[in-house]
């Protein structure tokens, strides 16, 4: 397997375990933080492929974190791809995600198999 990591960040402590349950499937390195402040910093010091993204979180939120990745860190940093993980209707909330910078949405509860499809689409 290539080597392939991804960043989860979600203040909720048990929603990064599970996610890490699936994820392991198919990355070789899983980072964790519980706030955007610690993600950015993740990102700048480690090789990240994909970031999954709580949006309500203390400190520095989803929405937040995904605007300054976009807009304050260069490239290809600033490419990164992001998804944007949620308990909400996506349909309602869509068109914030997409001004903010996410690549995705991924519904609670997760699955292998949303996931799989996602990372597909990225091509990654
Ligand atoms: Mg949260």
């Amino acid at each position: 397997m290539n080597p392939f990591s991804c960043l989860i960040i979600d203040d909720i402590f048990m929603n990064r375990i599970l996610l890490k349950e699936i994820v392991k499937g198919f990355c070789t390195q899983i980072y964790e933080a519980d706030n955007g402040k610690t993600a950015i910093e993740l990102l700048q010091t480690h090789k990240i492929n994909i970031v999954f993204m709580d949006i309500e979180m203390p400190i520095m939120n989803g929405l937040e974190t995904t605007k300054y990745i976009r807009r304050r860190l260069s490239s290809p940093l600033c490419n990164i791809p992001i998804i944007a993980i949620t308990a909400y209707n996506p349909e309602d909330f869509f068109d914030d995600y997409k001004d903010a910078g996410f690549n995705h949405l991924l519904t609670k509860p997760y699955s292998f198999s949303k996931i799989q499809t996602i990372v597909k689409a990225l091509s990654l």
